[in-house]
This record gives C-alpha cells, sequence and structure tokens, in this order.
C-alpha cells in the first residue's frame, strides 16, 4: 500500500488514533520536530501578499538552491514535493522514447520507495524489479546487466538512502555506474533523505550533475528534514538542459508562496537542520541500541527510519504496535519479515523502546 491508497483506506483509522502524539509523526518518515520557526515567520510574513501568483518567492528558492549547490538557477527543477520531480522525470523519459519510437522500461530495486513506478505504470512503461540481496543492497550488476540487455531506453530509479531500508548505495559503484552508462540510460536519483546522512562515504550524485552528466536528474525534497512536508516542495537538480525538458511536465506555478517562502528560510536556517539531524542521531541511537540489547537484526540507518526484523507475522507486530499507538510500516516484500520504524523525536523514541521491551517480556518480538 502506498501513502496515495493508505489515506483513502485508512481516513477511519487516521481520525481513530487523532489524539496519539505518533499517528501522524511517526508513519511516513517526517520530522516530528515540526519546521523551524523561521519558516513559520516567513509564511506569516508573506500573508499579506499571498493573492499575488508565486512568481517571487519561487525564483528566490530557486535561485538559493542553485547557490546552495554551486550551480545556476538553471540547475533547479521545483517540484509540488519531489513526488512531482519523479513524475515529471518519468514522464519526459516516457515521452522521448515514444517520440524516437524507442520502447521504455523503468527499473527499480525491490524494495523501495514506489512513485517512479506508480507514476510510469500508466504510461505503458515496463516495470523490470530487482530484489535487493541477502545483505538488502542493490544488486546494482544485476540492474545494469538489464539496462544493457534492453533495446531501448532505460530508467533507473535509485533511491540514497534508500527507503525502506535507510541504507546507503556504496558512492563508488554507482558513480562507475552512472558515468558509464550508455546515452539510453538515464538516472533518477532520490537523494529525499540526504541530509540526514553524516558518513563521509557518502557523495551526493549531485557532484555528477556539478560535471556535466546529462543522464540524471537528482530529487531532493523539503519533506523530510526540512519538515515541510504539509507545504509540498521538492526539487531536481540536473544540467539545465534536462531541467528545461522535465520542466515541462510539471504543474505551471506548482510551488505555492507559502512553501516557497518557508523554503527558503529553512535553507538559510543551518543551526535548524544541525539540530534536526542531532536529534535524529539520538533518537537512532536510542533505537540501536535497544534492538541491540534484545538482539533483533536491524539494517545500517543512514535516514530518519530504520528497517529491523520482527518475530513472526509483520501485520501482527504492526497491530500490536497500534494498540499501544506507534504506528510503524507495513511489510515490504521480498524483505519478509522487517518492519520500518520512523524515527521521531527522542521522547517518542523512549516510548518505543520501552514499548519494545515490554513486548519481549512478553514473547511478541
Ligand atoms: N522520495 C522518497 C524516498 C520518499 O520517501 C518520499 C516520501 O515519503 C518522497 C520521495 C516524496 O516526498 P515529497 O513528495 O513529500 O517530497
Amino acid at each position: 500500500m502506498n501513502r496515495r491508497s493508505f489515506l483513502t483506506s485508512s481516513s477511519l483509522v487516521i481520525s481513530g488514533l487523532s489524539l496519539s502524539p505518533f499517528v501522524s509523526s511517526v508513519y511516513f518518515n517526517e520530522n516530528s520536530l515540526g519546521m523551524s520557526q523561521k519558516a513559520k515567520q516567513a509564511i506569516i510574513n508573506a500573508l499579506p501578499n499571498a493573492f499575488r501568483y508565486p512568481d517571487d518567492a519561487r525564483s528566490k528558492l530557486i535561485n538559493e538552491l542553485g547557490k546552495e549547490f554551486k550551480l545556476s538557477d538553471k540547475h533547479i527543477s521545483l517540484g509540488n514535493g519531489s513526488s512531482e520531480t519523479i513524475q515529471a522525470a518519468v514522464q519526459y523519459v516516457a515521452n522521448k522514447a515514444q517520440k524516437e519510437g524507442k520502447a521504455i522500461q523503468l527499473i527499480v530495486p525491490d524494495p523501495t520507495f514506489n512513485y517512479a513506478e506508480l507514476y510510469a505504470e500508466p504510461l505503458g512503461v515496463k516495470i523490470v524489479k530487482i530484489p535487493v540481496d541477502k545483505t538488502l543492497a542493490f544488486d546494482l550488476e544485476t540492474m545494469q546487466k538489464k539496462a544493457q540487455e534492453f533495446d531501448g531506453i532505460s530508467m533507473v530509479y535509485l533511491c540514497n538512502p534508500n527507503n525502506p531500508t535507510a541504507m546507503l548505495t556504496p558512492t563508488a559503484a554507482l558513480t562507475h555506474w552512472i558515468k558509464s552508462a550508455k546515452e539510453n540510460v538515464f538516472f533518477i536519483i532520490d537523494e529525499a533523505y540526504a541530509e540526514f546522512v553524516s558518513t563521509p562515504e557518502f557523495t551526493s550524485a549531485i557532484t555528477l550533475v556539478e560535471a556535466g552528466y546529462k543522464n540524471l536528474i537528482v530529487a531532493r525534497t523539503f519533506s523530510k528534514i526540512y519538515a515541510l512536508a504539509g507545504l509540498r516542495v521538492g526539487y531536481g537538480v540536473a544540467v539545465p538542459d534536462v531541467v528545461a525538458d522535465v520542466d515541462v511536465f510539471v504543474s505551471i506555478d506548482n510551488t505555492n508562496t507559502a512553501g516557497a517562502v518557508a523554503a527558503l528560510a529553512s535553507l538559510k536556517d543551518k543551526a535548524y537542520v544541525e539540530y534536526s539531524r542531532k536529534s535524529i542521531d539520538v533518537s537512532r541511537q536510542m533505537v540501536v541500541d535497544v534492538l541491540k540489547e534484545l538482539d533483533i537484526e536491524y539494517a545500517p540507518s543512514h535516514a530518519n527510519f530504520i528497517f529491523h526484523k520482527v518475530k513472526g507475522d509483520v501485520k501482527t507486530y504492526q497491530n500490536r504496535m497500534k494498540d499501544a499507538n506507534i504506528m510503524v510500516g507495513r511489510e515490504f516484500p521480498p524483505a519478509l519479515g522487517w518492519s520500518r520504524l520512523t524515527l521521531g523525536t527522542p521522547e517518542e523514541m523512549r516510548y518505543f523502546v520501552t514499548t519494545l521491551k515490554a513486548f519481549r517480556t512478553k514473547g511478541w518480538i
């Protein structure tokens, strides 16, 4: 189930549990700390002029993003959330294939965030899912082989760190593939959680855009560390030609004034980002400690969620957690027996730790 179908099928569940502080905060990897005070103030300040179209706020944000990556505003494609950036990128490649009379496929690891697939499917794009290996790492070799064997255009969607595992794909392997890929392969690199990564081993694929590579777009978002999920601001970073091609498929004025000014203020509020990252580091360590203590297997997390093994049926575990007012993720086949936990505030995680220990006492985990 994805977020769209979850919302339509579970509105009763959501309203029924709306008293819990955990329901909305720990399910879709949002930042429970909420947005920066500077972002809130920016929205208030912008309201008197919100009767105008958002061009000014949008161009200031685009400009700042260009500067942030030492690129230009022509390297930035704003999205109504990075979901729209992914959608537009998929449409751009599908359209290119159609115009050139070529076949098209989308190669995705499995499990991963499924929006590229959801947007590609209705366009008649063939979806090729490559299961992660035993260690939950992407099987880049098989993905690469699928692209090489294909007589047509391949889109490759890679989420780094991956959702739901929170694991990183080694930069060297990823970079090598992108650099050596033939012209008929286009990469959508989803870095929705990149701001949470603190290991020096990670290098953003934006460096490849800086180096002038034309075969990728990097999707980023203000929904996660910046805590603006409800305001819907995301963006793509690519070389100007690609941005121009992708922008054809985004809705005009796709970012509203409130979202744009909040994103701009958040981007400049480095202290807030640092505070959020540190808070997640503390929360992650608390969860890692309890998982170790209870001898529960987990994947190395580089994001604001962690993937861990559960005993028995994941649905039962999810329901029991729900009864304790903790919303944990569903099972993500083919990673059977694993559950994704969004890392909330340290206070929320203290409650999770206590609950997990109580589950162990009952023999549930
Ligand atoms: N990419 C990944 C990996 C995600 O997990 C999400 C949201 O959960 C998104 C993209 C979409 O985020 P948004 O459209 O809010 O920017």
